[in-house]
């Protein structure tokens, strides 16, 4: 067993505190990672603070893990020491099923195991906020060369996560991709987006990242704060990903879609939609969810970021932060993903 520093929540809502964790041994198929960044997803929030259920404490969140490669198992094939290494939201699944032997291991049937408050060997998983972490190479990822890991680190959930559906719905030349909501999630979708070739428009709330979206790739950027938005952009879509992350009325955003359009969320608000059949039923239009990617799919991502120079726009914050970075996230403070720098973990 390795002793670990690591940053913990004890409960929903409380600050976070030193901890040490214990990480496995490296087996004969692990990995050990030294962790350099940790990104701050929206999704450990909704977790860490209970919105989406019953949780387990003291959590230590974080699947958005960057760093090097310090120790690999004898039977490792794919990874060496002094690699440049990532997680994301998956260190193991059944590698059984039907899902899983077609590289969907987030759709696994048995439930794939979330990097933290997942169970795995029978003990809880512990996440990213923290020095070094033990995986099983089939779940770790390579950071291409001439992405910085503190830019990498968010790739491996908000890259992925945007990544996967703009592929698997068409989004390239020709098609009007609009991505709703400029935070984490959304910022590498417009960079992503518009790699893909996509004419791709940003729908923020405010004019206040307007100049952020444009440098980033988007062809237009629209203000839903702005009167007649809503009514101006009717059937104007042929994807649409949201990843608002509250409450918001769905509808509007469907009736953006034009005829067989898509709708996309990856946004995971805790509260139901209220979709009225007629939004989907004119112009024959769908309503889809995505979650996260496979790990093929995830090396797939960061090649083609690699191949674009596309990373993540971070802050970089030391482990005493995460409290505040937390709320400015809930508040839409963040340009635009916090970065844990690890090296600031031990108390
Ligand atoms: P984030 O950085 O907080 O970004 C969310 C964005 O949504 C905000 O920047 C804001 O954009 C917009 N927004 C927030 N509240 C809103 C409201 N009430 N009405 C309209 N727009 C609002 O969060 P994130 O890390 O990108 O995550 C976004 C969501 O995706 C979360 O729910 C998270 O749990 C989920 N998620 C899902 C997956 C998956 O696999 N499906 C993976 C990761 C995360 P503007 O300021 O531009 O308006
Ligand atoms: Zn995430
Ligand atoms: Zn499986």
């Amino acid at each position: 067993m390795l002793t670990v520093n690591a940053r913990a929540t004890p409960g929903p809502g409380e600050p976070f505190e030193p901890v040490t964790i214990e990480r496995r041994d490296v087996g004969p198929t692990d990995v050990l990672i030294d962790i350099a960044y940790a990104g701050i997803c929206h999704s450990d929030i909704h977790t860490g603070r209970g919105e989406w259920g019953p949780v387990h404490y003291p959590m230590v969140t974080g699947h958005e893990i960057a760093g090097t490669v310090s120790a690999v198992g004898s039977e490792v094939t794919g990874f060496s020491v002094g690699d440049h290494a990532g997680v994301g939201c998956m260190v193991d699944s059944c590698r059984e099923c039907d899902m899983c032997l077609a590289g969907r291991e987030q759709d696994c049937r048995k439930g794939n195991v979330g990097t933290y408050d997942g169970v795995l060997d029978g003990k809880p998983t512990d996440g990213g906020y923290s020095e070094k972490i033990v995986v099983d190479e089939s779940f770790a990822l390579h950071v291409p060369d001439g992405i910085a890991l503190e830019e990498a680190a968010p790739l491996m959930c908000a890259g992925i996560t945007l990544y996967s559906p703009l592929k698997h719905w068409g989004a390239g030349p020709g098609k009007r991709v609009a991505i709703v909501g400029m935070g984490g999630l959304g910022h590498v979708g417009v960079k992503i987006a518009a790699a893909m070739g996509a004419e791709v428009t940003v729908i923020s709330r405010t004019r206040s990242k307007e100049e952020d979206g444009k440098a980033f790739g988007a062809d237009h950027y629209e203000a839903t704060s702005e009167e007649g938005t809503y009514k101006r952009l009717a059937n104007s879509f042929d994807l649409i990903v949201s990843t608002i992350s509250a409450a918001n009325e769905v509808v509007d955003y469907l009736k953006m879609l034009d005829v067989e359009g898509t709708f996309v969320t990856v946004g995971a608000p805790p509260e139901p939609f209220t979709v009225p059949a007629f939004a989907l039923i004119g112009g024959r239009r769908s309503m889809a969810g995505s979650n996260i990617g496979g790990i093929a799919e995830t090396q797939e991502m960061l090649d083609f970021c690699a191949e674009h120079g596309i990373g993540a726009t971070v802050q970089v914050i030391d482990a005493d932060q995460i409290d505040e970075a937390w709320d400015k996230v809930v508040g839409s403070d963040v340009r635009y993903r916090f970065v844990i720098d690890t090296a600031t973990i031990a108390a």
